[in-house]
């Protein structure tokens, strides 16, 4: 029994646990992987709006210089310089300040003193176009591929941009806030922190940590910035509010520089159609916003949405023509990702728990087929050791009387007589019991035939009983008969229904003491249906309780030999029930009011 847990153990349970365990991994990786893709869906968005918002800031750069070519086409240079800020926001409203400047640093327009948005100009710039002044800019990246040598990189004036916190940072982590200072977002995306949105605030400071601009900012004076381009874009924070400059000359030696103030709300409505329009598949999943450097939105694709705007799901920076400017995607419904993690939690689970149920019922069933089958195997060799026991003892008595009268020894008539009658008896227990070894291997390998024929029952019981009779009187038994007078008809093998009878009877008798009392009772019944019961009562042991069913089983004996010393094979009644129901009917066993068994036959009656 042991070894064969052991073998059940290695070589059920334990690669059932290691494929329920690589399950659980796969579909794991796969949410991980569902994850990534989504992830990689909404980067796609935000940074084919980035691309599109950087696009139009590329074309409106080309408009302004175009526009700027085509005045100094219809106008000399020096009189455009001096009417140049009116001349600019007359032809291009996305033009808030126009300026010309020389390359010696004097302003020719716009004049301070011409409107308050001049004088703000003026008073943020007028240092920094007369090249007194070094600032901290963001240049687009041609620009920078065409500027002099820039001053080495400056601490942000960005209210956003931290001093580092962490001393063991990697220096590489270092220098990148040096140069582009922390971004103002912190997607989640960002630390492949897919499953654990609810707990963002929680890895918020090691996201602060990993979340660097790629936008790097240079200090550098104005004369320095243009170099040898003849136009370019520009911004800088002045008082954290940014200022986005385009800037053109005609030509490399112009001592002018032509350059337009962009009035940042006329921008904005510029790029509001292009945030609002999410793809259609999308737009039920995701709001799109366009963020400021302090992370506000400024248009966005689903107006009624209100979000943690720091905390996108991905986010696209736009670059250095808009320094700190996020393109940011946020999931409309967070808690969906979550959801659908949970539900593949939950069915992992269930498949889990099922497998490991069915592990068990199997486990169970395995076991419960392994104790019948030893049982089975124990009642066998019961069974062989019982019926050679069987065997012997009638064949010793066969043999022993037999010897007595044929050697002569006995001369007493009536002691012949009785050696004769128990040579008989034990010849037929003999053949009794042959009978149902016999009949039994016939049923197990389904080869018992039956003669049905329409015959009497009260005569096949009569007959029965009345050989028997002898038998159970000579060993002390008050035997009763009570038959009906008339004859009842089935329709039945006559040998199988006597053999039934006999093995009852002789169960009755065997099982019988110390009062040797038995009945062979025989009525017509009407209830439920009408048919025929035979009763065989008896005084004698009874059956143990709860073997009322299993003593119809084949082998099983409620009384062994050992401890009862009553001989037999376990047979007799499993034989008993299959004839009777081979013939519609059926054997039970019912406990006897006042002690003893009562074992009871019921046959159909022959039909019409
Ligand atoms: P056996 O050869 O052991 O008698 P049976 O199939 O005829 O085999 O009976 C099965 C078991 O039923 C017996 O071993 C005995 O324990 C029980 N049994 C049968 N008849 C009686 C009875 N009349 N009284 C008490 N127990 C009985």
């Amino acid at each position: 029994m042991k070894k064969v847990a052991l073998v059940f153990l290695l070589a059920v349970f334990v690669p059932s646990l290691v494929l329920a365990w690589l399950a659980v991994r796969t579909l794991r990786d796969q949410q991980f992987l569902l994850e990534k893709q989504q992830s990689l869906l909404y980067q796609g968005v935000a940074d084919s709006a980035a691309k599109n918002v950087q696009d139009l800031l590329s074309d409106d750069e080309r408009v302004f210089t175009e526009k700027v070519a085509a005045l100094l086409q219809r106008t000399n240079p020096a009189a455009l310089a001096k009417t140049f800020d009116d001349n600019l926001r007359g032809d291009w409203p996305l033009a808030q300040v126009g300026f010309a400047v020389t390359l010696t640093g004097d302003i020719l327009s716009p004049s301070p003193y011409s409107r308050s948005d001049a004088l703000t100009f003026c008073t943020d710039n007028s240092r920094f176009l007369a090249n007194r002044e070094s600032v901290e800019v963001y240049l687009n990246p041609k620009q920078i591929g065409n500027s002099l040598a820039l001053n080495a990189p400056a601490q942000s004036q960005m209210p956003q941009q931290t001093e580092l916190k962490d001393a063991n940072s990697e220096s590489s982590k270092r220098t990148a806030q040096l140069k582009g200072g922390n971004r103002a977002v912190y997607p989640q995306q960002s630390v492949g922190n897919y499953n654990n949105i609810q707990k963002f605030s929680q890895v918020e400071e090691q996201q602060q940590q990993n979340t660097f601009s790629k936008v790097a900012a240079s200090e550098a004076e104005f004369r320095q910035l243009i170099g040898e381009a003849n136009d370019g874009t520009l911004a800088r924070f002045v008082d954290n509010k940014l200022n986005v400059l385009f800037w053109y000359r005609a030509r490399r030696d112009s001592p002018l520089v032509f350059g337009a103030q962009i009035a940042l709300p006329k921008l904005i409505e510029e790029l509001r159609p292009m945030i609002e329009q999410v793809e259609t598949a999308l737009h039920e999943e995701i709001c799109v916003a366009l963020l400021d450097d302090t992370a506000r939105p400024v248009a966005k694709s689903h107006s009624e949405f209100r979000g943690n705007w720091k905390h996108p799901f991905v986010a696209t920076e736009i670059g250095e023509a808009l320094p700190h400017w996020e393109v940011a995607v946020y999931l409309l419904d967070p808690a969906k990702l979550t959801r659908s993690a949970q539900s593949v939690r939950l069915t992992l689970g269930l498949l889990i728990a099922l497998l490991v149920t069915a592990i068990a019922v199997g486990s169970w069933l395995i076991v419960m087929d392994l104790n019948r089958q030893l049982t089975l195997a124990r009642q066998k060799t019961d069974f062989v050791s019982n019926v050679s026991h069987e065997l012997k003892t009638p064949l010793t008595s066969i043999r022993m009387f037999s010897e007595l009268l044929s050697e002569g020894r006995v001369e007493d008539v009536a002691k012949q007589r009785s050696y004769l009658a128990i040579i008989a008896a034990e010849t037929a227990r003999l053949t009794r019991l042959i009978n149902n070894v016999l009949d039994f291997a016939r049923l197990e390998r389904g080869e018992k035939k039956y003669v049905f024929k329409e015959c009497d029952i009260v005569a096949i019981a009569h007959e029965t009983a009345e050989t028997y009779r002898p038998h159970l009187e000579a060993n002390g038994f008050q035997f009763d008969c009570d038959l009906p007078g008339s004859p009842i008809m089935i329709n039945a093998d006559r040998d199988a229904i006597a053999q039934v009878l006999v093995n009852l009877l002789s169960n009755a008798e065997k099982y019988s003491d110390p009062r040797k009392e038995i009945s062979l009772q025989l009525a017509r019944q009407s209830t439920p249906l009408p048919h025929v019961e035979a009763r065989v009562l008896d005084r004698g042991l009874g059956v143990p309780a709860n073997c009322g069913e299993k003593i119809f089983e084949k082998f099983f004996r409620a009384h062994d030999s050992l401890s009862s010393g009553i001989q037999g094979s376990g047979l007799g009644l499993t034989l008993a029930r299959q004839i009777a129901r081979a013939h519609g009917g059926e054997v039970i066993y019912e406990p006897r009011n006042g002690g003893g068994s009562c074992f009871i036959l019921r046959l159909p009656l022959k039909t019409a």
